[in-house]
Parts: structure tokens; C-alpha cells; sequence
């Protein structure tokens, strides 16, 4: 089989998001599964859009989710081609000029202002898609000197092959066709020489032996225009793949025009989700593994890869999906790892973490590594630890008066938390047992009033090792404290 060479094209208009990650992703698993290559090329013909910063966001979302390139400008390979569209105008122009050879494009000299009346009218007389009405098709050459020597500088327009049709089996949607009466002769190349985003493309395609081509179904109606320059250019099509949308749960397509608002990579890495979590999560956006296990490392999505498990309906970006993933990803790391990532993202300007020496910190952080789904979740645990509340609030207050008897618990365990010399988690735990059997208190009944005596709140991390951390002395400052 001919090496795989597969590529992403991202045009730096903006950073990596989640629609575009999944396109990267999914050309990564498929260059990888058949130990092809996978290629990232830059698309930035259209200078005006560049934004400043965007190419290095890519790289770095995408190196930070483990998605590597064999191939990019910044590691490029002889044989195929510069990895940017702007480096290659000379290219396009050589191969737009082949093309006016060959007959299968010519030279347009009308203006924008015709075009648009054109148009218009195309439009009020009931004609919903217009096209370009050929007027430059068939220029004499006399003509065409005449807008030359007035220095009027020509579209290059690709001549459309009349009422033809063009097929390709598309691994998404099985067999696509389309009839070249539904499109006009469109601009290759334009005045100002700036390649169209079809025929770079296309002319990029070839250059670098792209084998694959998987994208997102927004690129489906490029699609015949592309197969026209692949066969006037005498080269094979690669094979297409259109992945199917991504929505929202209101089904909109996801993007940040729809109001979502988390939507680009680094967004979900500054929330502290784990970067193999993403990775898996978006490997099942529009895939599916056979079978009903989900979490998938790396390696473990190459082999499995198989172009044949694409979705055929839209997949909707399910955030709940995404939180338990990463839960799971959070569980599974070391307890050093988690120790490492889970301080990134503690709130200093909120919790003094300097109150605590390093081991009780790490005991804090500990806690909540089963207990929340991503990084700075860890913020919505702390106050208990690191904030003094005097008060209780109405809520707990009520909680507690609905407990029974509360005083005989206070009284009893103040005196025999008071009486523990060596303080840990095993003699913490006795006396709550000893509690349960002397003022025969089981489960809510005995735990939750020992909670709220001891921190002040109805719920918190596992009661024994809290009351452990919190020390003696303010363990039963607040017992004492609380009526
Ligand atoms: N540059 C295009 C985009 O950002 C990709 C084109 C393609 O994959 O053919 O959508």
C-alpha cells in the first residue's frame, strides 16, 4: 500500500478550537494508523485575515493535546512543497498560466462593478444561484491585448466543463456527485495574483502527494470545484473524507457565533482539563470505537483507528461527557502528577496556601482528586481549609435543629476529641464510632452533626481525614463555637 500522507490545513484567521482540533485529530489518527505522515500546511493566502499569534497557538494547542507534525514549516521535508500558501504564489501563478495554455482557463477582465450588476440581475430574474456569465470566455486575442495595454490585470478564471458529471466516493457519505451545470467558471487566480482557496488547494494537494483529505463537511461544496482543477491538471483526486458536524445541545453548530463560549482549546486547558482527556474526548466527536469502552490513550486510538467508524450524523459536544472524562483521567494519574497539576490552579489571591506546611497542603489536595471533574474546581473545596468561618450559615443552622439532641453530640465529642494525644485519622474515626454507639447515632444521624460541629458545613471531603487536617485546636474551637 502507498505510504499515507494526510494533512491539516488550518488558516490562521484564529487559535485552535474544538471544530478544528477534531479535524487535525482525526488526520493524525489516520496518518498514524497506517504509519503514514501526517502533514500541517498553512493556509494563508488571505493576508488581510491573518491574526497575529494564530500560527503559534496552533502548534502549541496542538502540541500541548500530543498532536504532533511530521511535517510543517517548521519541519519540512524535501519533495513536497513549502508548508504556507504564502510562499508558494509563484507556484500558483506558473500552474494558473499552464492552465490559460491549455485552454482550461482564460483571462476575465470584467469589473467588480459589472460582476455585481450582472448578478443582480441574474438574481431579479428569478435565477436563485447565479453564475458567471462567460462574457471573457472566448476573448480574441486582439481583445485581450486591448485590456492589457490599459493596463486593466485579469481574474484567471477556470473554464468549466460543460454538463458534466464528477463522482467521488467520500468515506463519510459513500458515493457524492455533482453536475458542473451547478457551477460557473470560477476565479483561480486573482488580479492581484493572490491564489483562490480551491485551486491553492488543490495545487498544494498534488504538491505534497496528499493521499487523504479529511475535513469538515463545510468543504463538501468545494469539492467538485476541486475535482475539476485535479482532472485539467491530469492528477489523481485523493480520497475524500467530510466530517459531519459538531453541535451544541440546542443543535446549533458548535462555534463561538453560536454563543458558546468555551470553544477554543486553550480555554479547556486554563480550566485545568488534562490534555489526554481532551484528546479522547474529541476522538469520539463524529468516531466511534467498536464496542462499548470509551476511554481510549493515544496509542491506543491509532490502533483502533478505522476509517470506516466515522459518523454519519452529527455528533453534539456534550460538556457533562467531557467533565467525566477528565474526571476519569484526573483518578487515573499518579498521586505526585495530580499533586503537580492540581496547585496550578489553586486561587492564591484566595487561599493562603502558606498557612499549611507542604505535606498537610498535599494531604488537602488529596481529597478532592476523586471528587472534582477538572482543575479549578479545587477552588470550590478550599474555603473550608483555608478561610476561618465564624458564622454558620441559616441553612446549616436549620440542618442541625433537625439532627435531634444536638448538645449531648457536642458535649461528647468535644471531651473525647480533647482526650486524643496522638491526633490521626484512626483515632479520629474511633470516637465517631464510639459517638454512634453511645448516643446510638447511625449514618446522616451521626455523621452530620459531627460534620457541621467540626467545619461548619453540610458537606466536605471524608470526615475523618478533614477533622485530621484541621488540627486539635481548631477542631475544638469550633465545636465549642458552634451552638
Ligand atoms: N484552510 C481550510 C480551513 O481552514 C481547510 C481547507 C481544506 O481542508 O481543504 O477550513
Amino acid at each position: 500500500m502507498k505510504k499515507v500522507r494526510l494533512r491539516y490545513a488550518p488558516s490562521p484567521t484564529g487559535y485552535l478550537h474544538i471544530g478544528n482540533t477534531r479535524t487535525a485529530l482525526m488526520n493524525y489518527l489516520f496518518a498514524k494508523h497506517y504509519k503514514g505522515d501526517f502533514i500541517v500546511r498553512i493556509e494563508d493566502t488571505d493576508l488581510e485575515r491573518n491574526v497575529d499569534g494564530a500560527i503559534e497557538s496552533q502548534f502549541d494547542n496542538m502540541n500541548w493535546l500530543g498532536i504532533f507534525a511530521d511535517e510543517s514549516f517548521l519541519k519540512p521535508a524535501e519533495g513536497f512543497g513549502k508548508y504556507k500558501q504564502s510562499e508558494k504564489f509563484e507556484l500558483y501563478e506558473e500552474i494558473a498560466n499552464q492552465l490559460l495554455k491549455d485552454k482550461k482557463a482564460y483571462k476575465c477582465f470584467c469589473s467588480s462593478e459589472e460582476l455585481e450588476a450582472d448578478r443582480e440581475k441574474q438574481l431579479s430574474s428569478g435565477n436563485p444561484a447565479p453564475q458567471y456569465n462567460k462574457k471573457c470566455a472566448n476573448l480574441t486575442q486582439e481583445q485581450i491585448n486591448e485590456f492589457e495595454q490599459k493596463n486593466i490585470l485579469p481574474n484567471i478564471r477556470f473554464l468549466v466543463p460543460s454538463n458534466k458529471e464528477y463522482k467521488t466516493i467520500d468515506l463519510v457519505r459513500d458515493e457524492v456527485t455533482f453536475n458542473s451545470k451547478e457551477i460557473g467558471d470560477f476565479v483561480i487566480l486573482k488580479s492581484n495574483k493572490i491564489a483562490t482557496y480551491n485551486f491553492a488547494v488543490v495545487v498544494d494537494d498534488i504538491d505534497m502527494k496528499i493521499t487523504h483529505v479529511v475535513r469538515g463537511e463545510e468543504h463538501i461544496s468545494n469539492t467538485p470545484r476541486q475535482l475539476m482543477i485535479y482532472e485539467a491538471l491530469n492528477a489523481e483526486p485523493p480520497v475524500f473524507c467530510h466530517l459531519t458536524l459538531i453541535v451544541d445541545e440546542t443543535h446549533k453548530k458548535l462555534s463561538k457565533r453560536s454563543g458558546n463560549e468555551m470553544f477554543f482549546i486553550s480555554q479547556y486547558k486554563s480550566q485545568g482539563y488534562l490534555p489526554e482527556a481532551m484528546f479522547n474526548y474529541i476522538g469520539l466527536l463524529g468516531w466511534s470505537p467498536p464496542g462499548e469502552v470509551e476511554i481510549f490513550s493515544k496509542e491506543e486510538f491509532i490502533k483502533i483507528f478505522d476509517e470506516k467508524r466515522f459518523s454519519k450524523s452529527p455528533s453534539t459536544f456534550d460538556v457533562n461527557k467531557l467533565k467525566w472524562i477528565n474526571s476519569q483521567y484526573m483518578k487515573k494519574i499518579s498521586d505526585q502528577d495530580y499533586l503537580l497539576f492540581i496547585k496550578e490552579f489553586v486561587d492564591e489571591k484566595r487561599f493562603n496556601l502558606s498557612k499549611y506546611d507542604t505535606n498537610t497542603i498535599d494531604k488537602i489536595m488529596l481529597l478532592f482528586k476523586r471528587e472534582i471533574d477538572f482543575g479549578v474546581q479545587i477552588n470550590d473545596h478550599l474555603d473550608l481549609f483555608f478561610n476561618e468561618h465564624s458564622k454558620m450559615d441559616e441553612a446549616t443552622k436549620d440542618t442541625l435543629k433537625e439532627l435531634g439532641n444536638i448538645n449531648e453530640v457536642k458535649k461528647f465529642i468535644l471531651e473525647e476529641f480533647e482526650k486524643i494525644k496522638d491526633w490521626n485519622e484512626e483515632a479520629i474515626k474511633l470516637i465517631i464510632k464510639s459517638t454512634g454507639i453511645q448516643l446510638n447515632r447511625k449514618g446522616k444521624e451521626l455523621f452530620m452533626p459531627i460534620r457541621i460541629l467540626t467545619t461548619g458545613f453540610e458537606h466536605g471531603p471524608e470526615l475523618a481525614k478533614t477533622i485530621e487536617i484541621l488540627g486539635k485546636d481548631r477542631i475544638l474551637a469550633n465545636i465549642a463555637k458552634k451552638s
